[in-house]
Parts: structure tokens; C-alpha cells; sequence
């Protein structure tokens, strides 16, 4: 079996995006990872051998948190449930979103109230809850003497609007907490493409370090070469890559051709 614990966190996503970090004391400690480390892992053990193979990070027998709550998330609670673990807690700094549309958030923007994915069914029949508890964030990990994580301390916060009617969270004073975890997955979100490709070429990029290429066009700084999907427009969604996917397609067509490249929609 693949030993975890002697396994220094890396950034197995380096392929495909950057994971963002989680700086806070003891983050060294062993049995801390990202979540495409853990995911990526796990689904190619799964396809090479079925799980046979144990070049996995296994979650069988752990007390799993999950920090982030979004897509990538969910993939971690199903997979930790998936292997046996004996509880499951998601942690996320945001607030539970309504169960139904807020006040300016009507059609036809994109829905923006809490949802139930296959992972918190799962959670649910396993251990009888919804594994999610918002307003949290993590202070500190505590490490078991031997150099592995054994629990985190996090603190309940609220969320005001500051004078510039923005967003901000404070920490609730004396609700502190210590949750027990041996496996901890870091979920919480990524911080633009991987740069190699961008630093090699010359690409530019925008201000959140995606690769810089108009919607409809897909075009760089670099003649001839296009972007499309989560390197340009941020982390996101299938239906997003395929749509991008299929109009750069036809751009690089176009530019091939030698054909006018301005997008039908906007001539
Ligand atoms: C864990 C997780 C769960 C998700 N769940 C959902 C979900 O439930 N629903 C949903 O709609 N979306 C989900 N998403 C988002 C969705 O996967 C992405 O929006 C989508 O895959 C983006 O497609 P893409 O083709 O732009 O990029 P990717 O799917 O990331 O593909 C990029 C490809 O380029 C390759 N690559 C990178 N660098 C190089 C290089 N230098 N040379 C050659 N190849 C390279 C990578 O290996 C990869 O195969 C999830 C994402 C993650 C990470």
C-alpha cells in the first residue's frame, strides 16, 4: 500500500492548473494534500490496476476534512467515502447559499443556491448528515508528535459588508473548535494555468493569470496560437470547455484558411 504519510505535498496538478495553498501553521504536517493530488492518484491507480496497485492516497479508516466546497470537493468526500473512510467533514469559508433564488439573483443569471451532489447523498446514507458546515475557517493544524496531522483548529466567522459595501468575514470570538482529521484534502480552487507553456511562448496573460484571448476569438498575443476553456477563462465548467473548445476550433480553421477570423456574432 502507498504510504501517505511519508509523502511530502505537491502540487500533482501541475499539468492542468495551480491549486491554491493553504499557508497556516503546521500545513508541513504529513497526511495534508491537495485535492487533485489525492483525485488524480486514485482515478489512475483505479483505471492501471482497479485500486489493486495501491498507489493511491487512501482515506480507509480516516477521519477525512475537506477544505472548499465546491466541484472539486464533492470528488473528494465520494472518493473518501468510496474507500472506507469513518468520517467525513467539508469545511467552507463562504455562507450556505438560500434554497431558493436571493433577492438580485433572478433569472436569468446562473442560480446561485445550495445544491445536493451525489457526494452529500452518499455522506447522508453513510454517516446520516450532510457533511458540509459553513462559515468556517481553518486556524491552525496539530500534529499527532511524529510529524502527522492529527486535528485542525478552526474558528466559526460571520460576514459584513465593510464600509465600500464589500464582502468581508470576521471571526467569531470563542467559537473555536478542534476537528479531529488524519487525512486532510486542501479543495480550494486554483490560481490560473500551469506557466510553463505561457513563460516558454511569450503568452500573456490576464489579471488572474489565465492565458489573455478574447471570447470569440481565442487568439494570443503569439500568432497562431489560441486558448480556450479553463486555461483562458478560469476555472469552470464542461459545458464552458466544449463550447470554447468547438468556436476556437473553428477559428484556428479560419486562420488556417486564411479566411476572415472575426466571429460571426460579432461582424
Ligand atoms: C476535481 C474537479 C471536479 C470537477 N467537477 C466538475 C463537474 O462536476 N461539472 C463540471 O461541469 N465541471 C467540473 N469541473 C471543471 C471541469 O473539469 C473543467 O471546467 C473542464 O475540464 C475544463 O476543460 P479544459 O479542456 O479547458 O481543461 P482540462 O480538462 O483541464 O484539460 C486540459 C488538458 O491539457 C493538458 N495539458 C496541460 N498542459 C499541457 C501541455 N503543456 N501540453 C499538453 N497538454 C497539456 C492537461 O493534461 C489536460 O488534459 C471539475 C474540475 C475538477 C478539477
Amino acid at each position: 500500500m502507498y504510504d501517505c504519510k511519508k509523502f511530502k505535498r505537491f502540487d500533482n496538478s501541475s499539468s492542468l492548473s495551480s491549486s491554491r495553498d493553504l499557508p497556516i501553521p503546521g500545513s508541513e504536517l504529513s497526511g495534508i494534500h491537495f485535492a487533485l493530488e489525492f483525485l488524480h492518484m486514485n482515478t489512475k491507480s483505479l483505471l492501471d490496476s482497479n485500486l489493486q496497485d495501491g498507489r493511491y492516497i487512501s482515506a480507509k479508516g480516516k477521519e477525512v476534512v475537506v477544505i472548499g466546497g465546491g466541484d472539486t470537493g464533492t470528488d473528494c468526500i465520494g472518493t473518501s467515502i468510496r474507500h472506507g473512510c469513518t468520517s467525513i467533514i467539508n469545511l467552507e469559508l463562504l455562507s450556505q447559499p438560500p434554497r431558493t433564488r436571493a433577492p438580485g439573483n433572478s433569472w436569468p443569471q446562473w442560480p446561485r443556491i445550495l445544491r445536493v451532489d451525489y457526494d452529500h447523498h452518499e455522506a447522508a446514507a453513510k454517516f446520516g448528515k450532510d457533511p458540509r458546515s459553513y462559515e468556517v475557517q481553518s486556524k491552525r493544524f496539530i500534529g499527532d508528535g511524529n510529524g502527522n496531522v492529527k486535528a485542525l483548529e478552526v474558528v466559526h466567522v460571520h460576514w459584513v459588508k465593510d464600509a465600500r459595501g464589500k464582502f468581508q468575514f470576521e471571526e467569531i470570538k470563542g467559537s473555536e473548535e478542534i476537528i479531529e482529521a488524519d487525512l486532510v484534502l486542501l479543495a480550494m480552487g486554483f490560481l490560473g494555468p500551469e506557466s510553463t507553456i505561457a513563460d516558454q511562448l511569450g503568452l500573456e496573460r490576464d489579471g488572474r493569470s489565465n492565458f489573455k484571448a478574447v471570447y470569440g476569438h481565442f487568439s494570443t498575443n503569439i500568432d497562431g496560437v489560441f486558448a480556450a476553456g479553463d486555461c483562458r477563462r478560469g476555472q469552470s465548467l464542461v459545458v464552458w470547455a466544449i463550447s470554447e473548445g468547438r468556436q476556437a476550433a473553428c477559428q484556428v480553421d479560419k486562420y488556417l484558411m486564411k479566411e476572415d477570423t472575426t466571429p460571426a456574432n460579432t461582424r
